[in-house]
Formats: structure tokens, sequence, C-alpha cells
């Protein structure tokens, strides 16, 4: 008897290319059906087989509050109400705009609708800014599909990017360097070759697309110096740490502590309140130049759009530092007895945290030491967590369907939810170890 989410699928699949609208979701990487999710409320999710399960994916990050926040509903319902779309500017807009900016170090912003069109539009700002074309990026970092920042690292130091994916020009691959993250000297040799003509360089500011990869201590500082020194911009990618590891997200953790500011960032997700909203924004200088007021061309027909900022900035005021607390204290909980479920079924594994983002990497080859770059991240037993992945899903727990993606939580993870994952934990632990 096919459940109801694998006739879905088989529809889907009919219309859509492998059935779903972002790969990730199509569980290609663990094998199975996606679930077909009809409802969302607090940590809970229900697919429509009537399926529950306690969602440690939160939308890939947007969800800091939990599904169906009764107060951003009422905002998102009053906005819908007054009109869905202008075509003009509004004032949420501008509040919105007015509390990231203070939030963060930069001083203006440009609304967006996706993670992608911030960071595209941010490097099109820094090539304007510069005169320059070239852009670094680290292998393991993901910045959306802009072509050129869909390169991945060749060998060796400073490997000119080779286009990943049929579809991306050459041309422009070969404007990107790719570096393994976490290696200074990588970055130092990089520099010294090509400084002249590179416009930016581009970091998540603190991986979360490899499973979590944490800036080892001072490595964004470092960053941001060597960018300078050279005349580069630096772009701290913030589209799944902004707002959710801190109020500040995490310049908050690591720039606002040793003084040293992004020249760009980007924003996503939270931000959004679970709607398409996204951001980029900067020092005044280099935002000066993005037209209307400069020359560097960027629009879009539904940037701003009055129900995606109103979702949005009822979520970040509603963003306390209570909020922090809880999703904090969720994430330390769940993550501290996956490793004691682990350790005591005997499956080797490698838990790594930054703040309230956490993934766990399976197998003898990464338990021993620090997955400090991709290649680390690539040396993991992906079997492994497949039958992690599908024992939890059946015990009502829905995990990221891939081994390569943080888990996330939000404050409306109340005990209840916290206690199903925790049951959950040992037989899939032992699943992990067979
Ligand atoms: N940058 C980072 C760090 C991301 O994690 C993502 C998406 O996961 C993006 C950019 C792209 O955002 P979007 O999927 O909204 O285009």
């Amino acid at each position: 008897m096919p459940t109801t989410s694998e006739q879905w699928f088989a529809r889907a699949r009919a219309v859509t290319p492998g059935g779903v609208n972002s790969p990730v979701r199509a569980f290609a990487a663990v094998g199975g059906t996606p679930r077909f999710m009809e409802s969302g409320a607090g940590a809970w999710l229900t697919d429509v087989d009537g399926r529950s399960y306690v969602d440690l994916v939160c939308s890939w990050g947007p969800m800091l509050l939990g599904h169906a926040h009764p107060e951003v509903l009422a905002e998102v319902g009053a906005a819908i109400a007054r009109g869905t779309s202008f075509g003009t500017p509004t004032t949420t807009e501008v509040e919105l705009a007015e509390e990231i900016v203070r939030r963060t170090p930069i001083d203006r912003v440009r609304l967006v609708s996706s993670g992608t069109e911030a960071t595209m539009s941010a490097i099109r700002l820094a090539r304007g800014f510069t005169g320059r074309d070239v852009v670094v990026k680290f292998a393991g970092c993901y910045h959306g599909h802009v072509d050129s920042l869909l390169a991945q690292a060749g060998s060796g130091l400073a490997t000119l990017g080779v286009s990943s994916t049929p579809g991306v020009p050459a041309s422009s691959a070969a404007q990107t360097i790719v570096l393994p993250y976490n290696d200074r000297a990588a970055v130092e040799a990089a520099f010294a070759e090509h400084g002249d003509a590179i416009a930016c360089l581009i970091t998540e500011a603190s991986p979360g697309n490899m499973g979590v990869v944490p800036p080892e201590p001072g490595f964004n500082a470092f960053l941001a110096e060597t960018c300078t020194r050279h005349g580069a911009l630096f772009i701290s990618d913030e589209v799944m740490t902004g707002f959710r590891v801190s109020a500040r997200g995490q310049w908050g953790v690591d720039g606002a502590v040793e003084g040293w500011v992004p020249d760009l960032m980007t924003f996503g997700k939270v931000m959004g309140g679970g709607f398409p909203a996204a951001a980029f924004g900067g020092r005044t200088d280099v935002m000066a130049m993005l037209s209307p007021e400069g020359p560097v061309y960027q629009a879009g027909t539904l940037s701003g759009n009055p129900i995606a900022t109103a979702a949005g900035l009822a979520t970040l005021r509603l963003a306390d530092d209570a909020v922090y607390a809880r999703v904090d204290e969720v994430a330390a909980t769940i993550s501290a007895a996956a490793a004691e479920a682990l350790t005591r079924a005997g499956a080797p594994y490698r838990l790594q945290s930054n703040g309230n983002m956490f993934s766990i990497f399976f197998g003898d080859a990464v338990a021993g030491s620090a997955v400090r770059d991709y290649v680390g991240a690539q040396a993991q037993d992906s079997e492994a967590f497949k039958a992690f992945f599908h024992a939890m899903l059946d015990a009502g727990v829905y995990l990221p369907p891939s081994a390569f993606e943080s888990w996330f939580v939000s404050a409306a993870h109340d005990d209840r939810a916290v206690q199903q994952v925790l049951d959950a934990l040992p037989v899939a632990a032992a699943a992990a170890a067979a």
C-alpha cells in the first residue's frame, strides 16, 4: 500500500525534475521517499500521511521561532489584508532594514528575495567597486547557485576553479579561486600571486554547508585583514548564521569581540521569517555604488515584498535574549545526548558545533580529530549517517537528509519535542554502529 507521500512524489516527478524544487529535499543522499509536509506548528511537522516529526531542519534555518508562531502569523495576516505587492517603497522594508543595520556593523542594506541573489549582487558590487574580476571562495562553502560560486576546489594552493556543474561557463569559473577552508597559508599564497586581480573574498561566516566546520580562532579576522591589505573586499556570508547563532549572527561572536568589520555582508533565512527575503549590505562608500545611487545595477520586482518584510520584522523583533537562550539550550541538550548515545553504541563520530548550529560526522576517519575543511568532511561515512537518519525518521525526528548539513532547532522546541529526540537516539545510534 503506497503512502500518500509516495503518491505525491510520483506525481511530482512527472512534472518537476527529481520531484523537488531544491535538490536536497529529494532524499537522494539517504534514499527513500521524501516526506511531503502538510503543516507545521512549533517544533513539529505533520506529513500528508498524518505522521508527526520533531523538526531538526527548521526550513534549513529560517524558523528560529518555530512554525506558525502566532505573533508572526498575526503580522503576516495583517500585511496580507493590506495587499500583497505594490512595486513601490513600503514602510516595513525600511523598518526591516533598520533592524538589520541595528544588529550588525553594516551602514546600508539592500533587500532581495533569496540568499543566492544576495551573494550574487554582493559580488557584482565588489567587482564594480574595485574594478577587479577575481573572486576567492572556500571549498565546501555554499553561497547559493551563483555561476561563479559553484566552482569547487582543485588540488594544491590557490587552484583556479573549474566549473563543477554543466552550464557554468569555464570563463566564469576561471574567475574564481577556490581554497581549502581554515588554511591561512593557502590564502596568503593566493593573494601573493593574484592580489592585484582579486575583487573580493567571500566566506560563510561559520560554514554549515559541509556539516558544521567553524572558523579556527582568528581566521575571519585574518581574512578581513588580508583583504584590506590587498585592496579586496571581505564578504561575510551570514545567510545561514545571521540572526541565528546570536542576535548579531556570527559577527556578534567573533567580529564584534575582535574589532573587525566585513566590507559587505549577506543575510537570508531568519530575516525572512519563513518567507523569501534576503539582503546584502555594507560600508556606505561601497553601497553608494549601487543603483540608483551609483552605476552598479541591481533590482527585483518582489524585493522588499510587504508580506516577507512583515514576517521578517516580526521574527527579528521577537528574537530576544530569551529566544537565543532557549535555542542554545535545546541545541546543547540534543547534541550532548546524541554524542552520549553514539559513544554508548560504539559508533565512531565527531560532533562539531558553533553555538546553536551543530552536526555529527560519522566514521573512524573523522572520529579522532577536528574536521577543519571540506576534504576532512568528505572523509565521513555517509552509510552510517543514512542508517542513523532513517532510524530517527522512523522514530518521528526529521533530520536534514544529508550528512553535509547543520541541524537546526528553534525556540519552540519544548521539553516534549526534545524528549522525543532523546528517546529516538539510542536506536539510531545502534543503527549507525551496525
Ligand atoms: N549562503 C549560504 C551560507 C547559504 O547557506 C545559502 C543557502 O543555504 C545561500 C547562501 C543561498 O540562499 P538561498 O537558498 O536563499 O538562495
